[in-house]
C-alpha cells in the first residue's frame, strides 16, 4: 500500500481537510430521510493508498422500491412547482457547489483518484451545469401547430406543451462522480421530474454531498432519492421498476445494453463509451496540438469517455510529432492525486490496471512498439504511447479507459477519416487543419455525435448537446437537451365554433 507523501504544504492541508471525510458512516437518502442501515455496509476506498474514506449502506430491494415509491408520490408536487421556483432551487444549488468547491474536489480526488486540478475543474463544471439547468427551467416551451394545413383541421386551434415524464432513474459512473450526476439530476429538477439516483459504488460520497446541497437549496423531500449499491442488484431493481418513467444512464456499453433490455417501456438516455480519435494535418500548429493530446490522452488517467486513444498524424509531421509528444508524456507527473501538480493518478482499481497492462502486452505480442510507459506498479499504470499498431488490436478497437495512446501515421486525409469511422463507437472526434474544405469534409463524413475542429475531441462545455451514435449511446445530455428527453409532448386541440 502506498503511503501519503507530505512533500507539499498543499498536500498537507488537503490531508488535514480530508480527515473531515475520513472513515465517516454515510447515509442514503430515501423518502425524505437519511438512512444509515441497509443490506450491508460498503467501504469507500481511496484507490491511491487503499485508505478507507468512509462506509455507506447498500440498499435492499425494499429500500429501492421505497425510494421509487417516494419519487412517484412526490411527482405531482414537483410537476406543479412553478418554473421560477425550480430555477431558484437550481441556481441556489449552483451557488452552494461553488462555495463548497474545494470540499467537492477533495472528495472526488480521494474516492475516484482523479488528479486535484481535474477534480477542481469538475466541481467548477458542476456549478455551471446547475446554472444552465436553472436557466433552462424557465424556457421549457411548446409550439403552435398549423391545424388548418389539413382539411379536417380547419376550425381548430392546436398547440403542444412539454410536460415532465415522471420518475427519472439517474445512474452514473465513477469517472465524473459529481458532474455526470449533475447532468441527470439538475435537468430532471428543471423539467419538474422526480429522481432516484444511483451513483457508482466506488464513488458514492460525492453524490451524498450533492444531495446535501440539493436539500439545502430547497428540493422537496421525496422528490430526490439516493440509493447506493451494486448495479447487479440495486441497479437492476431500479431500472426494472415500472413506476420509473425514464432511465438516464452513463457508463459502459455492455451495462447500457443490459439496462435497455431490462427497461421495458421506458424512455432511455444512454451515454456510453468511445475510442476517441484525432486527425492531425501537416499544417497544424504542434505547439497547440501536443498539449491538447497530453491532456486529452492522460487526464483522469485516461478514464474519460472522450479520452484521446487514437492519434492519426500525417506522415510529413509524424516523426516530429512523435518526438515532442513522447517527451511531453515523459514529463507528466504520476502520483498522488491530491498533490497540486500531479497529472496522472491511479486507475479506479488494480483489476483495471491489470486489464490495461494485459491489453498493452497483447498488442506488443501482435507487433506494437512501446515508445514510453508500458509499466504497471500495483494500481498505477505509467502513461503509455504505442506505435506500429493495427486496427484489429484491442488497444485500437475497444475503449481502453486507461493512460494509453496509439500513434498512427497516414498519407491521405480522407483515408484518415475512414479510419476514424472504423469503430463501433461514435461519441466525439477531432481534426486539426487550416483547410476549411477538409474541416467541412470531416464534419460531413465523421459518424460521431460531436466533431471538434482545431480543438480537442475531449472538449466539452456543459450546455452543448453531448452524446453519441453507434455503441456510444442514445439521446443527448446538456441541460437543454436532457430536459427534452425528460419531458414529453402533450398536444392540445381546441375546436372553435
Ligand atoms: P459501468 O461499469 O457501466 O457503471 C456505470 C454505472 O452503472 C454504475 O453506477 C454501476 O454500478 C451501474 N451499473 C452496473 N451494472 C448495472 C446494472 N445491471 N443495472 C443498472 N446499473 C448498473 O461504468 P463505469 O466503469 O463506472 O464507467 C466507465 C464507462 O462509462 C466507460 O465506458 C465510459 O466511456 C463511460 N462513460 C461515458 C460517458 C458519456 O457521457 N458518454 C461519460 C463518462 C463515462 P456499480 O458501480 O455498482 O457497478
Amino acid at each position: 500500500m502506498r503511503q501519503w507523501r507530505y512533500s507539499r504544504m498543499h498536500c498537507a492541508r488537503l490531508w488535514d481537510e480530508l480527515e473531515e471525510i475520513m472513515a465517516q458512516a454515510y447515509s442514503m437518502y430515501i423518502d425524505g430521510e437519511w438512512v444509515s442501515e441497509g443490506a450491508r455496509q460498503i467501504e469507500v476506498i481511496n484507490p491511491y493508498n487503499g485508505q478507507v474514506l468512509g462506509t455507506v449502506p447498500e440498499a435492499t430491494e425494499e429500500q429501492v422500491r421505497k425510494a421509487v415509491g417516494a419519487a412517484y408520490e412526490a411527482f405531482g408536487e414537483m410537476a406543479s412547482m412553478p418554473a421560477y421556483r425550480r430555477a431558484e432551487i437550481l441556481a441556489r444549488a449552483s451557488q452552494m457547489i461553488a462555495e463548497r468547491e474545494e470540499e467537492f474536489a477533495r472528495t472526488i480526488a480521494a474516492e475516484s483518484g482523479k488528479a486535484w486540478r481535474y477534480a477542481l475543474g469538475e466541481a467548477r463544471r458542476a456549478k455551471q451545469t446547475f446554472l444552465f439547468a436553472a436557466e433552462q427551467a424557465k424556457d421549457i416551451t411548446g409550439e403552435t401547430v398549423p391545424m388548418d394545413a389539413a382539411v379536417r383541421g380547419v376550425g381548430h386551434i392546436g398547440f403542444y406543451i412539454r410536460v415532465p415524464v415522471g420518475v427519472v432513474a439517474a445512474i452514473s459512473p465513477f469517472n465524473f462522480p459529481l458532474n455526470l450526476l449533475a447532468h441527470k439530476v439538475a435537468p430532471a429538477i428543471a423539467a419538474g421530474c422526480t429522481v432516484v439516483a444511483k451513483p457508482a459504488t466506488a464513488t458514492p460520497i460525492t453524490a451524498i454531498k450533492m444531495f446535501e446541497v440539493l436539500l439545502d437549496a430547497g428540493v422537496p423531500p421525496g422528490a430526490i432519492n439516493l440509493v447506493i449499491g451494486r448495479g447487479s442488484t440495486v441497479g437492476n431493481w431500479l431500472v426494472s421498476d415500472e413506476r420509473v418513467a425514464k432511465i438516464s444512464f452513463t457508463g459502459s456499453p455492455d451495462v447500457g445494453r443490459a439496462i435497455v433490455a431490462r427497461a421495458g417501456l421506458k424512455k432511455v438516455t444512454m451515454e456510453l463509451g468511445n475510442n476517441t480519435a484525432i486527425v492531425i494535418e501537416p499544417d497544424a500548429d504542434l505547439s497547440d496540438v501536443i498539449p491538447v493530446c497530453l491532456v486529452g490522452g492522460y487526464a483522469n488517467t485516461g478514464q474519460v469517455c472522450i479520452s484521446i486513444q487514437r492519434i492519426y498524424v500525417h506522415r510529413d509531421i509524424y516523426d516530429e510529432f512523435k518526438e515532442r509528444f513522447v517527451e511531453g508524456v515523459r514529463n507528466l507527473k504520476v502520483g498522488d492525486p491530491l498533490e497540486e501538480d500531479t497529472d496522472v493518478g491511479p486507475l479506479i482499481a488494480e483489476t483495471e490496471a491489470i486489464r490495461v497492462e494485459s491489453w498493452v502486452n497483447e498488442a506488443v505480442k501482435q507487433g506494437a512498439r512501446v515508445l514510453v510507459g508500458g509499466v504497471r506498479d500495483g494500481i498505477m499504470y505509467q502513461p503509455t504511447v504505442l506505435e506500429n499498431v493495427t486496427p484489429d488490436m484491442k488497444v485500437m478497437r475497444q475503449e481502453i479507459f486507461g493512460p494509453v495512446v496509439c500513434l498512427i501515421p497516414y498519407d491521405d486525409f480522407d483515408r484518415a477519416l475512414d479510419m476514424v469511422n472504423d469503430s463501433k463507437y461514435g461519441l466525439q472526434a477531432g481534426v486539426y487543419t487550416q483547410d476549411i474544405n477538409k474541416a467541412m469534409r470531416a464534419v460531413q463524413k465523421l459518424n460521431v455525435g460531436g466533431v471538434t475542429i482545431n480543438e480537442s475531441p475531449t472538449f466539452r462545455v456543459d450546455q452543448m448537446p453531448y452524446g453519441g451514435v453507434k455503441e456510444s449511446g442514445l439521446g443527448r445530455e446538456g441541460p437543454k437537451f436532457a430536459i427534452e428527453e425528460m419531458t414529453t409532448v402533450k398536444m392540445v386541440v381546441i375546436k372553435v365554433k
